[in-house]
């Protein structure tokens, strides 16, 4: 919590079709290319919250000062979270294909069961 100033890294996966981009209204959620991050134009953004509704790994988070959202960003290509993990248990590298269809079958599993909760919510 910023308040008390302790730092946690929130994963967000860079999804392939990254369904918080999807839903902004105001595109202002674009995938970088130098990096393939997917990046939040703090300037665009005008703080409706549906991204943090679609994102199914709750990666984005509201900032109340500024009334609009934000997420990883990768630290534009150089992740803090990687260089203080002294484990190594955080790593940096090119996505194996093998891993990218488990992310690709895990969102669709986990935006689905999103919607089934929706649709029971909503008569
Ligand atoms: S914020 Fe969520 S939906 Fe958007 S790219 Fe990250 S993990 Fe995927
Ligand atoms: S909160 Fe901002 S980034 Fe998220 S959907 Fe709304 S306008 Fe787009
Ligand atoms: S890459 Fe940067 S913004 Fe993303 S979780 Fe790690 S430290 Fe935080």
């Amino acid at each position: 919590m910023d308040s008390e100033g302790v730092d946690v890294p929130v994963g967000c996966f860079h999804c392939e079709d990254a369904p918080c981009a999807l839903v902004c209204p105001v595109r202002a959620i674009a995938r970088n290319r130098e990096t393939d991050a997917i990046l939040i134009d703090s300037d665009v953004c005008i703080g409706c919250k549906q991204c943090i509704t679609i994102c199914p790994f709750a990666a984005i988070h509201v900032d109340i000062e500024k009334r609009i959202v934000y997420k990883c960003d990768l630290c534009q290509g150089e992740p803090e979270c990687v260089k203080w993990c002294f484990t190594g248990a955080l790593q940096y590298t090119a996505t194996p294909e093998k891993s990218l269809d488990f992310k690709r079958r895990q969102t669709a599993l986990l935006i689905g069961r999103a919607t089934q909760t929706t649709r029971k919510l909503v008569p």
